[in-house]
């Protein structure tokens, strides 16, 4: 059942802040609240309220938006009661992460550590502690940010999500789940309730970076990169994706390609870089950087990040 509730003043999501748009207002309209504790009641919730219910995880990027007034949703399902979805369960080809796992918890397990570096190496680059205290793995999904590392490393390691509903559940490649500008293929109703990160063979190099203006800002623009090698020390396959480039995390399947059996050399790689640079969208242009200067960093970002996953390998 919903209780009527107003919420507090809370702080804002400083990138929200800087994208401007909207009234400056830090109170958010009035909502409907509900903390369900068991998935099967939230997932009523959300078919009963449909596009007017949205979903709240860690509120790092949901509460700020209400309190600038950019959504105002008629009714929030609280999930961090569902004990059901605070799992994280090494399965057989990927991790699977609960919807209401922390981002904070999933850079300090010690398996996360061991097995998924390139994970926790993505994760140590959101925001600061304190919002990965609070922020879910899973809602950094759902929010599809186009400057998030999150959306962005699921993409470079062809990873999926687990959609539900009432009507049952639905399993969704990366690629096919963002959409576009902080949009995704959830429909009203549907809810996130876990991602799948594959893992990286045992041999593969693998690096995340990303270039922000301060510790702790979104990036202006980021790449996670992961790179097998075959048994004579050439590369076997590649994975190249980018945040900060477009409104989705971009795939760069040309610049991959051309990695193909070689041993990236420094020719390799320029070439790699300029095709990179191509592939920064004409409107990545805004307050932060231009796209000229996006361009400059995606393509000394290809070399850089490509270079640190090639050393990381097992020869
Ligand atoms: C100052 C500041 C700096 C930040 N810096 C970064 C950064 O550098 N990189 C970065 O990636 N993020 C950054 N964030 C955002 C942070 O990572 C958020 O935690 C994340 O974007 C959303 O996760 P959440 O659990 O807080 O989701 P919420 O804020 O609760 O929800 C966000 C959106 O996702 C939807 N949602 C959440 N969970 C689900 C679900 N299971 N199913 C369906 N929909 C769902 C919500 O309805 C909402 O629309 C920053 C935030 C702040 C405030």
């Amino acid at each position: 059942m919903f209780l009527s509730h107003h919420s507090k003043h809370t702080k804002g999501n400083r990138h929200l802040f800087s994208q401007g748009g909207g009234k400056q207002t830090m109170k958010p309209p009035r909502f409907q609240y509900c903390a369900p504790a068991i998935l099967d009641e939230a997932l009523a919730l959300l078919e009963q309220q449909g596009d007017e219910a949205k979903v709240l995880a860690g509120g790092q990027s949901l509460i700020p938006l209400l309190n600038m007034r950019l959504a105002g949703p008629a009714y929030l399902v609280d999930i961090n009661r569902i004990s059901e979805l605070h799992y994280v369960e090494p399965e057989d080809g990927y991790l699977a992460v609960g919807a209401t796992v922390r981002q904070q918890q999933i850079e300090r397990l010690s398996l996360v550590q061991a097995q998924h570096p390139l994970l926790r190496e993505a994760v140590q680059h959101i925001g600061h502690m304190q919002i990965r205290n609070r922020g879910t793995i899973v809602g950094s999904i759902a929010h599809a940010d186009p400057a998030a590392e999150l959306p962005a490393l699921l993409t470079c390691l062809n990873g999926e999500v687990v959609v539900q509903s009432v009507h049952g559940e639905r399993v969704i490649k990366a690629e096919e789940f963002f959409t576009g500008y902080l949009s995704t293929a959830l429909e009203p109703g549907e809810m996130l309730t876990e991602a799948r990160f594959p893992w990286i063979p045992p041999q593969s190099g693998w690096a995340f970076m990303e270039f922000a203006r301060r510790s702790g800002d979104y990036a202006l623009v980021g790449a996670a990169a992961v790179v097998t090698p075959s048994l004579d020390d050439r590369c076997l396959s590649a994975h190249l994706t980018f945040l900060g480039i477009a409104g989705v995390p971009v795939r760069v399947r040309e610049v991959e390609n051309i990695l193909v059996g070689t041993t990236l050399d420094d020719q390799t790689l320029e070439v790699a870089a300029e095709i990179a640079r191509t592939m920064v969208s004409d409107d990545m242009n805004d307050v932060h950087a231009t796209v000229a200067y996006r361009r400059a960093l995606t393509a000394d970002l290809t070399k850089r990040v490509l270079r640190v996953a090639w050393e990381r390998r097992k020869q």
